[in-house]
């Protein structure tokens, strides 16, 4: 039987790399969406069309309720899941001094308490199973700070303190919680940015390029498969030596 890998924010750029990359590698895949439905329908129909299985879920993740809702779709659809691909993600670049404690709120919203609430609506099902995988995508932000982005530089932070505490906390139960933290991967995340800061930024990176959004899904696959089954509560960091 297929294994499930439910993805958040798998719509556009890394998250829908990863879930094209582990429909290739014979999973089931949830497509969680929030504003891109058309995306998430589109990306579907890719997966669909190539012969693998793929739903498409609309839920904000910041929202426990729709979370939940999510949850008992997936699981209706496909039976179980196997693994939990914390992803979805929003970023802002503003002083703190210019930055609302409302979009503050956002920002932990959204990148940390999403990671909570899907964490909490997987793990019933994975504890009494005694298996199960979750990737956290935290940030290299979160590892170093980075300026004009305190909300999400705390956010990301808070990503890897969660994952690895709630290592510790399950790993008797059979369930492993990693992390991966990405440099600066090609998406539509770095839309914002000027091209010049985009050249300093590659320039800074020891490898001199971008990291593009399967960089990131192969550390995915590779934290969900057996060869890393003795790796848990570890940040990954694919950012091409910039940290
Ligand atoms: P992206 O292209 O902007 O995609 C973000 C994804 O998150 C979209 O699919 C979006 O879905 C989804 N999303 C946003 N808010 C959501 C919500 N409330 N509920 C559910 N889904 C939501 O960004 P990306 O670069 O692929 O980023 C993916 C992850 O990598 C994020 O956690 C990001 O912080 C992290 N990351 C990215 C970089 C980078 O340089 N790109 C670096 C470090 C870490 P909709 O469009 O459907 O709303």
């Amino acid at each position: 039987m297929n294994k499930t890998v439910l993805i958040t924010g798998a719509s556009r750029g890394i998250g829908a790399q990863t879930a094209r990359l582990f429909s290739e590698n014979g999973f089931n895949v949830v497509i969680n969406y929030y504003k891109s439905e058309s995306a998430a329908f589109a990306l579907r129909d890719e997966i669909i069309n190539k012969g693998g299985n793929a739903i498409a879920i609309c839920c904000d993740v910041a929202n426990e309720a729709e979370v939940t809702q999510m949850f008992n779709t997936a699981n209706k659809v496909f039976g179980q899941l196997d693994i939990l691909v914390n992803n979805a993600g929003i970023a802002m670049q503003k002083l703190i001094t210019e930055t609302s404690f409302d979009e503050y709120r956002r920002i932990i919203n959204v990148n940390l308490d999403g990671v909570f609430n899907c964490c909490k609506a997987v793990l019933p099902q994975m504890i009494s199973r005694k298996s199960g995988i979750i990737i956290n995508v935290s940030s290299m932000w979160g590892q170093t700070g980075a300026s004009c982005e305190v909300a999400y530089s705390a956010a990301k932070a808070g990503v890897i303190g969660l994952t690895k505490a709630l290592a510790k906390e399950v790993g008797l139960s059979g369930i492993r919680v990693n992390c991966v933290a990405p440099g600066v991967i090609a998406t539509d995340m770095l839309g914002d940015l000027e091209e010049q800061t985009l050249e300093e930024l590659k320039s800074e990176t020891p490898l001199n390029c971008l990291g593009t959004p399967n960089d990131i899904a192969e550390a995915i696959l590779f934290l969900s498969s057996d060869k890393a089954k003795f790796i848990t509560g570890q940040v990954i960091s694919v950012n091409g030596g910039f940290v």
